[in-house]
């Protein structure tokens, strides 16, 4: 089962270039960063994260064109079997995973259209920073320089 954080469901335009984001917290971290931002997605908290609620959100988001899972969580059945109803239900919409892993197997990287990878260690910053750890990966492609362009938010 994956699960997420209903009250911290927002859109978002900075995670995904050139997308209108939906974004969803995913809890059941099993990641490890030193200084975790979000030390409480390592617990079982949340609800279930179905195809049901998914579109049920898109459709109170009109508009969005990614849907993002922010974490892995720790059913992997689950999550592909989540992308696969997602992709037929939403063939239009664009599929997004933030890993916090330093590497992700291909079938993550077939299920969804964007990837990142890399945990979060605050001594090479985030995306946005030419110093960073984490990549984010569009079909297999790297596209983090995408982000050097920004300033820091
Ligand atoms: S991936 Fe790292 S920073 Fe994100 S919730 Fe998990 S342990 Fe914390």
């Amino acid at each position: 089962m994956i699960k997420y954080v209903p009250e911290m469901t927002s859109v978002v335009l900075e995670e995904i270039p050139g997308r209108l984001t939906l974004a969803v917290e995913i809890s059941n971290c099993q990641g490890n960063c030193k200084g975790c931002h979000s030390p409480f997605l390592k617990k079982d908290i949340g609800e279930e994260l179905t195809p049901a609620v998914v579109s049920r959100l898109v459709k109170e988001n009109f508009g969005v064109n990614c849907f993002l899972l922010l974490g892995e969580g720790n059913d992997r059945t689950a999550l592909l079997s989540l992308a696969r109803c997602l992709r037929l239900e939403f063939p239009e919409m664009e599929l997004a995973l933030y890993s916090g892993r330093e590497e992700v197997e291909e079938e993550l990287h077939e299920a969804f259209d964007y990837v990142k990878t890399g945990p979060y260690r605050e001594e090479c910053g985030p995306l946005n920073h030419e110093t960073t750890n984490q990549r984010l990966y569009h079909h297999g492609e790297d596209i983090t320089h995408r982000f050097w362009h920004k300033k820091d938010c």
